[in-house]
């Protein structure tokens, strides 16, 4: 048994509005281990919606579609339903007392259009919209020689949409599957090697087919690891992915620095706050980055006490002062070391961590230049450089990253 996603409106076939809708619709039906096999997105025209429709009412056991459910013109899909079935639209008398009482209860008088959202294709059933006027539609369609195919429509509003996900349609679902299976993703996160070296770490539980099975994926330069179980309830699936979780822990060590949606920057709070120890930056090239990902990852201001961000050499020098700079010209990876000391003096912190220029001028791709980092205490400064290459995209996020890391790795955790 799998499912169709189709979302519907011409604000998304345009890229006016991104179809967030089908995204979050395909995890909660991955959630009751139902398998979403296509999404399709069509525009407000009625022809092209009832070609989609009778497609996917053929090849989709499940069928839930979002948007065109409002009053006006362009909101089509209550008749491309009824056309994709051939069946009539019928008023729902019930469904137009509620929203008559909506509109009063908003003290205005109903426009005769919203009738419109009280017709229903003969043989469905209304799914209740409590915070709107659209209600949904669930109904079945019978098919010669196998299952019926169930489709659900719900309105476009994402609120709405979840709402009624929540209170109707998941419960059906589950009725309908035997509530038999669920799905539940673990995710492990990585920094410091590439895709490929990891994976070659973690010999055979990558392996397609496996159970529970173990995806990576790369977003500027954090791996993450996504480990998935199939089990009846969710403690089964927690459950069953342990023995993975653990192997994976063996094989990587300290490459693996956070679970879940954590970053980076949570991990160095997280160490730093345990440790109950404060930390300042200061930062050349990412222009302020490591200190908006501090200040997020510790909104009680408890461990980041303050950052400098410079942007040119002469204002790197009249900050933390001509004379520290010895008055030479500024080789970097000598100085990046002072720099470290000058902001953890200046906010009297425990450690100071800078972040050097980019070499983007006289950079090429043979001869990329170095990223330059520091870490200082107040009995010692600790340095380290890197190559500056990659794709443009990624290499301010991965230099931002690689401060942050080389600082995680010099915190042992506190017992
Ligand atoms: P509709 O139900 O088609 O009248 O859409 C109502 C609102 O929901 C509009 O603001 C749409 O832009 C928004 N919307 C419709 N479909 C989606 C979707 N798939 N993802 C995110 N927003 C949507
Ligand atoms: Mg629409």
């Amino acid at each position: 048994m799998h499912a169709e996603i189709i979302a519907i409106g011409d604000e998304l076939t345009s890229g006016e509005r991104l179809d967030t809708n089908t995204q979050w619709l395909s995890q909660r039906l991955g959630e009751l281990g139902i398998r979403t096999l296509y999404h399709s997105t069509v525009g407000d025209d009625l022809a092209a919606n009832v070609r989609v429709f009778r497609e996917a009412l053929d090849r989709s056991d499940i069928i839930v579609c979002t948007g065109g459910l409002g009053p006006t013109a362009d909101d089509l899909t209550r008749q491309g339903i009824a056309d994709a079935i051939g069946v009539e639209l019928e008023l729902d008398e019930e469904s137009l007392a509620r929203i008559r009482s909506m509109f009063a209860r908003r003290k205005r008088e109903m426009p005769e259009r919203n009738t419109i959202q009280a017709m229903f294709p003969v043989g469905s059933r209304a799914i209740l919209n409590p915070h709107g006027t659209a209600p949904g539609i669930d109904i079945r369609h019978e098919r010669t020689g196998r299952a019926p195919c169930r489709l659900f429509a719900l309105p476009g509003v994402p609120a709405e949409m979840r709402e009624m996900w929540e209170q109707t349609v998941s419960p059906a679902l589950q009725v309908m599957t035997g509530g038999r299976r669920v799905i539940r993703h673990f995710q492990i996160k990585c920094f410091g090697v590439g895709e490929s070296d990891l994976e070659q770490m973690l010999p055979d539980v990558i392996a397609r087919g496996r159970q529970p099975s173990v995806g990576i994926t790369v977003h500027k330069a954090t791996i993450t690891l996504r480990i998935t179980a199939e089990a009846e309830n969710a403690a089964a699936c927690i459950e069953a992915m342990q023995p993975t979780i653990a192997t994976i822990r063996d094989c990587l060590g300290t490459l693996i620095f956070g679970e879940e949606n954590e970053e980076l920057q949570h991990a160095v709070v997280k160490l730093l706050r345990a440790r109950s120890q404060t930390l300042a930056t200061l930062e050349w090239g990412s222009g302020g980055l490591l200190a908006d990902w501090l200040s997020e990852a510790d909104s009680s201001s408890e461990v980041f006490r303050g950052g400098i961000v410079v942007r040119t050499a002469a204002s790197l020098a009249a900050t933390i002062g001509e004379r520290e700079l010895g008055g030479v010209a500024i080789e970097e990876h000598k100085v990046i070391g002072r720099l470290a000391s000058h902001a953890r003096q200046q906010f009297g912190t425990d450690f100071g961590l800078a972040l050097g220029a980019f070499p983007s001028d006289r950079a090429t791709d043979d001869d990329p230049g170095e990223v330059h980092f520091a870490i200082a205490t107040r009995d010692e400064v600790c340095s380290k450089s890197v190559p500056f290459s990659g794709h443009p995209d990624i290499l301010k996020e991965r230099a931002t990253k690689q401060a942050l890391n080389f600082l995680r790795l010099l915190l042992p955790p506190s017992v």
